[in-house]
């Protein structure tokens, strides 16, 4: 298997300048355009989830992370603080939460509101040592598919059901086999917040909700604020990181005093699951890009539709078939320099998945020959038969080239 740097160069997808700074890739076109295509995607399949999306800044005032515990449990993994007068200190967030609490408590909350699912694929930060950065799945600005569930202690069980049933669906759709999955609790040694009953309560839903589910314990893997399920994936030189997380957190709702009305009019505090179904933007591509070999399944290819005209005498034809295909929603391009030979090639190496080939023959009747990324070739087709194979197999988010049936 090919590293994901080395493939991420050969086919435009980001680079890490050091003029930037190491830790802080860039995405290109071709990169940023796949990248595109997943957001929407998981956004889409969280809206049909129930959750409900905001924007936050990615960064705050030093005071929201103190309350939080990120200054006292996780200050080594942060930047230091920006200080613009003696009283006015901010820093990175390497964390959500914090905010998502604050949409919480933006207003008074009713039973009738929960879960509340408050989603964001949001900009967070870690003070990575330069020796550990790597692309992209090692990075100091992370893009976090994140949300923050809050609900009742006696919905927990169901909901982590739930994000765990939405963490296959996408993990199937982007192509992503996990390594295991993993019930990491507290372990000598190391920093936790919360009581001990809370702690064991919050280990128990997590051990409850996996039934069923092959699993491996792991004392010591907890977050500082409570125990949680991690979605395992191994990269291509076998190192093996987290993707999808799942955690429980009796304490964030406790310091930010968050609270819903139950039935009877009284006050009472919600649990808040933190979770992410496909983790970062960043390592769930370094992630994607080695399992494909670059060949990621046509709906979050770069460029999804290549066309050819064999020479220039179809240049209008296919300037026709582009914008057809490119209205329909699909990316295109067209590439017109060079022997018809040596552009085929080229496609093959950046792995578009359909290549479109215009002759003269074609070009006059409306049509197009597709080539196929795994070297099947199809017969000339009216040009809207072919946009329409193409966006089928799109829209249905198959790792499949041809539509099925
Ligand atoms: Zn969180």
């Amino acid at each position: 298997m090919i590293d994901h740097r080395r493939l991420g160069r050969e086919l435009d997808l980001f680079v890490s300048d050091p003029l930037a700074g190491a830790g802080l890739p860039i995405w290109l076109p071709a990169g940023a355009a796949a990248r595109h295509a997943v957001e929407k995607y998981v956004r889409e399949l969280e809206r049909r989830a129930g959750y409900q999306h905001v924007y936050s800044p990615p960064l705050g005032k030093r005071e929201l992370f103190a309350l939080s515990g990120h200054l006292g449990y996780f200050a080594d993994e942060m930047f230091p603080p920006m200080r613009l007068s003696a009283d006015d200190e901010f820093v990175l967030r390497p964390a959500l939460c914090p905010h998502h609490a604050l949409v919480y408590r933006a207003r008074g909350r009713s039973y009738r509101e929960l879960p509340l699912r408050v989603g964001e694929l949001g900009g967070m930060y870690r003070a990575e040592r330069s020796g550990v950065l790597g692309g992209l799945s090692r990075v100091r600005a992370i893009s976090l598919n994140d949300a923050h569930n809050f609900c009742t202690l006696e919905q927990v069980g169901d909901e982590v059901r739930e994000i765990l049933r939405l963490i296959r669906e996408a993990h199937a759709a982007l192509g992503v086999r996990p390594a295991g999955f993993r019930l990491s609790l507290r372990g000598p040694g190391a920093k936790y917040v919360g009581d001990d009953a809370s702690w064991a309560r919050a280990e128990e839903l997590l051990r409850t909700a996996l039934d069923g589910v092959e699993h491996e314990e792991a004392p010591g893997e907890a977050a500082f604020y409570g125990p949680k399920i991690d979605i395992q994936i191994v990269d291509a030189a076998g190192r093996e990181s987290t993707l999808s997380t799942v955690q429980l957190d009796f304490d964030k709702p406790e310091k930010f005093d968050l609270s819903y009305t139950d039935p009877s009019g009284a006050r009472r505090r919600p649990v808040l699951v933190h979770r992410s179904l496909v983790g970062s933007m960043e390592r769930l591509f370094a992630y994607l890009i080695e399992v494909h070999q670059g060949a990621f399944p046509p709906w979050y290819a770069p460029v999804q539709l290549l066309l050819l005209p064999v020479d220039a005498g179809q240049a209008d034809a296919v300037a026709r078939l582009a914008r057809r295909a490119v209205d329909a929603g699909l990316r295109v391009e067209v590439d017109a320099a060079g022997s018809l030979g040596a552009r085929v090639r080229d496609a093959s190496r950046r792995r578009v998945p359909y290549v479109g080939v215009v002759g003269a023959r074609e070009a006059a009747a409306d049509a197009v020959a597709l080539r196929l990324r795994d070297g099947r070739a199809l017969d000339p087709m009216p040009a809207a038969d072919a946009v329409g194979l193409v966006g089928a197999v799109v829209a249905a988010r198959s790792a499949e080239l041809l539509p099925a049936g």
